[in-house]
């Protein structure tokens, strides 16, 4: 057959540049759940509690008590591209707050039903706005959008109904309800264990026990036992990497702002415990993120001692300088690029060596037996 000639080019519709976009960020009811954590602990949260229903397709309800949305910006909370977080191109380079873009909020309300219950210290009642396609929305058809008073406690409330009810196809790709809430727990498991100083919990609607709770007054190998077991917490070792230390000499500049200066925490277990698969999390500047490079070299170090088919569980938090990493290579933040990438991982991965061959002097405390 002949050919066809060019079709004509056409702008797409805003609605469907906005649904296209959620669809990056929005991946599955863990991925929301994700970005609602992030802006709990932006919000200087110290207690998380989330209830799903039906793995989260159902319902998804976050809430906190950080320091609440005050209501004057209600209207514009679930636009695209609004944040209280940065406001020039330079802010960029340092962010210390995990959201930056704005886009969250207004992904949910793309391809799903969002209520907002929040209140601040200030205000002397909470205020319940509906959302829908990035603008406040009526509850129900006739009535007003506006945010109506309500009770509540200081901080905020985020429900999510019926997520991809909109995006069929989406939504047939998510394999079961249960599978969706094991991912769930595995986000707010992570996020537990590396902040420890708050308190979160994770439940069905409906049931009495959580699946997941911390008292939020602990520390990151107290949270470790209580999430994963004694079985891995009584064979945790611990070892510390920075740029100060080993072969990469810092030189001390005057100018304190040394933009190469990083530094790593590790909790990671000992020969003696061996599972089918590697459990590793690892946070970069307090960001759940993934990193295959780092995971094989961790892993090629345990494959040396452990028998064949065994594997560790490895706890890695490293902090950057904020200027010499890039968290916006991905519309999930999951993947982020740093200077000296390479070094640092070698460092990190000699310093945990040394603590399982039991002979690094400057490791704190256990050594391996
Ligand atoms: P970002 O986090 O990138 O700013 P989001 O869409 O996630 O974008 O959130 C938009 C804005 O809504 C945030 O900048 C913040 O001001 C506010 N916000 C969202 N969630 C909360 C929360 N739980 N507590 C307080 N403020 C919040
Ligand atoms: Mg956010």
């Amino acid at each position: 057959p002949e050919p066809a000639g060019p079709l004509p080019i056409r702008k797409l519709q805003e609605s469907l540049i906005n649904k296209i976009a959620a669809g990056e960020v929005i991946q599955r009811p863990a991925s929301a759940l994700k970005e609602l954590i992030e802006n709990c602990l932006d919000a200087g949260a110290t207690s998380i509690r989330v209830v799903a229903k039906e793995g989260g397709l159902k319902l998804l309800q976050i809430q906190d008590n950080g320091s609440g949305i005050r209501k004057a910006d209600l209207p514009i909370l679930a636009e695209r591209f609004t944040t209280s977080k940065i406001s020039t191109f330079s802010d960029l380079s340092k962010i210390s707050t995990y959201g930056f873009r704005g886009e969250a909020l207004a992904s949910i309300s793309h391809v799903s039903h969002l209520t907002v219950l929040t209140k601040t210290a200030s205000e002397p009642c909470a205020w319940k706005a509906h959302y829908s396609d990035g603008t406040l929305s009526p509850s129900k058809p006739g009535l007003s959008a506006e945010p109506k008073p309500s009770a509540g406690n200081d901080g905020t409330v985020i429900t999510i109904e019926d997520l991809f009810y909109n995006t069929p196809t989406r939504l047939s790709a998510l394999k079961s309800s249960s599978d969706e809430y094991a991912r769930i727990l595995d986000v707010v498991t992570k996020y537990a264990i590396h902040n420890p100083t708050v308190a979160f919990s994770c439940k069905k609607i409906g049931s009495s026990g959580s699946e997941v709770s911390t008292p939020g007054n602990s520390r990151v190998p107290d949270a470790i036992r209580l999430l994963f077991g004694s079985t891995i917490a009584k064979e945790l070792l611990t070892s510390k990497a920075s740029s100060n230390a080993g072969s990469l000499s810092q030189p001390d500049t005057s100018d304190s702002q040394d933009s190469e200066a990083w530094s790593a925490e590790a909790h990671f277990t000992s020969p003696n415990h061996q599972a089918k698969k590697t459990t590793f999390l690892l946070f970069i500047n307090h960001r759940l993120v993934e990193s295959p490079r780092i995971k094989k070299s961790i892993e090629s170090i345990y494959s040396a001692i452990l028998p064949k088919g065994s594997y560790p569980f490895v706890y890695l938090s490293i902090q950057i300088d904020p200027r010499s990493i890039d968290v916006n290579v991905h519309p999930t933040k999951q993947t982020v690029h740093f200077l000296n990438e390479d070094v640092i991982t070698e460092q990190i991965a000699d310093s945990i060596q040394g603590t399982l061959n039991g002979r690094s002097a400057s490791d704190k405390g256990n050594q391996a037996g």
